[in-house]
């Protein structure tokens, strides 16, 4: 019988999981993936092998009632069916907030779920999501060993002052800092680093994950020394519905001129500005590319994240004192070759060469010359989560 981990990463309506096989000594190994979508709704459910083939898929009427506890009871009944030999030994839930105390992953009780709990007014359209099936697994599966994993604790090696807001005292005895995101694809990039230039994974790196959130991430000699998200997943670059940094100014006038309450500005914050809320189109930059040439909001949607990209990246080589490689990661960054050349030859002035032909191809190397090198490598924030869930069953 062998040994399986369940890794799940849970959003407002869908609930993405993985299952690795659990190898004494080695890496886990993916054995399926899929997905349920549109939970609450016309929920549907997908589930493949690593050659991409479909294993198995169903859908439900929104009368059904399928939200986050009956999918993960479907997935449980899924497994068993179709078990071929393995045992579910312990699940790694992906958790966006670990605030101040979490600064690695930890395997969860009752007062840790009382402690994260705590931290949904750090992260309130994420961290209720997260919380949900870990709620729902210690109820209905209470044995079942589970492991929260952070998007934040990547991060607690940044410096005191790279952390700090220049707020009062107190509001940093609060909690308001920056903490910073996208931590478990940072760690996995980090962690891969060595395999394309050894090194690279010595020296000063930025890390831009662009997806549908999106930001940048310092690293020196592995470890995280600045990003530009900061006390919420809405701060630095523009995303694909998130503003990315706005002067506060603007909330107040929101909140004061426009008569707007604070839920509606969130709301506009969040869900209806950076690629969508620029074009006035869409958030997804496929689309945006296919209007580009026609649609002048298209166009500026994606001037501004490729102007706002190339901005931060220069206020990262100041924390770093210079670059020596620059990594594209996530949904864009691995997919859109566009960006990853606008971006690259609007850092000609940094010694970056963009080398076509490679970008064309995926590299992973895209630059040329003698200068800082730019690459395209795939994140793999589940296998992140495998690791750490492994590790802290190990431990215990
Ligand atoms: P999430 O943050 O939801 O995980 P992803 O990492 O999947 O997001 O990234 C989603 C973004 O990636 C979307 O803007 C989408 O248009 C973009 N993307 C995906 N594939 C491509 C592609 N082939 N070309 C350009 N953009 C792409």
């Amino acid at each position: 019988m062998t040994p399986v981990l369940i890794v799940l990463n849970a959003g407002s309506s869908s609930l993405k999981f993985q299952v690795y096989d659990m190898v004494d000594g080695a890496e886990p190994q993916l054995v399926w993936k899929g997905l349920f979508e549109g939970l609450g709704e016309t929920a549907h459910f997908i589930v493949k092998d690593i050659s991409g083939t479909i294993l198995d898929h169903v859908s439900w009427d929104p009368s059904d009632g399928i939200g986050h506890e009956e999918a993960l009871m479907h997935l449980v009944s899924w497994l068993s069916q179709f078990r071929e030999e393995r045992k579910p030994m312990a699940i790694g839930h992906r958790v966006v907030h670990g605030g101040e105390s979490f600064s690695a992953p930890v395997l969860v009780d009752d007062s840790v779920i009382q402690r994260l709990e705590a931290l949904v007014p750090l992260a309130p359209l994420h961290q209720p999501h997260n919380l949900e099936p870990i709620r729902v697994v210690r109820r209905r599966l209470p044995g079942m060993p589970q492991v929260a994993c952070f998007d934040t604790a990547f991060h607690q090696t940044q410096s005191d002052i790279a952390t700090l807001f220049a707020l009062p005292r107190e509001m940093r005895e609060r909690g308001v800092r920056r903490y910073g995101f996208h931590g478990l694809s940072y760690d996995y990039v980090s962690s891969v680093l060595k395999d394309y230039d050894p090194r690279l994974a010595e020296g000063r790196v930025i890390v831009a994950h662009l997806g549908n959130g999106a930001s940048l991430c310092a690293l020196k000699g592995g470890v995280s020394v600045a990003t530009t998200m900061g006390f919420s997943a809405l701060d630095g670059l523009p995303m694909g519905t998130r503003c990315g940094a706005v002067d506060a100014g603007v909330i107040f006038y929101m909140l004061r001129e426009m008569k707007l309450t604070p839920e509606e500005a969130e709301r506009v914050l969040y869900t209806k500005s950076g690629l969508l809320g620029v074009s006035g189109v869409s958030n997804d930059m496929r689309v945006l590319r296919s209007r580009a040439a026609m649609d002048v909001d298209a166009r500026r949607a994606i001037d501004l994240f490729v102007y706002r990209i190339t901005r931060e990246i220069g206020s990262l080589m100041a924390a770093l004192g210079g670059v020596d490689g620059l990594v594209f990661t996530a949904g864009i960054g691995e997919n859109d070759v566009a960006t990853r050349a606008e971006v690259i030859t609007g850092l000609a002035w940094a010694g970056l060469a963009h080398d076509e032909a490679a970008n064309r191809t995926g590299g992973p190397r895209i630059s040329s010359g003698s200068g800082p090198t730019a690459w395209v490598i795939p994140t793999n924030e589940e296998l992140v989560i495998a690791r750490q869930t492994q590790s802290v069953l190990g431990a215990t």
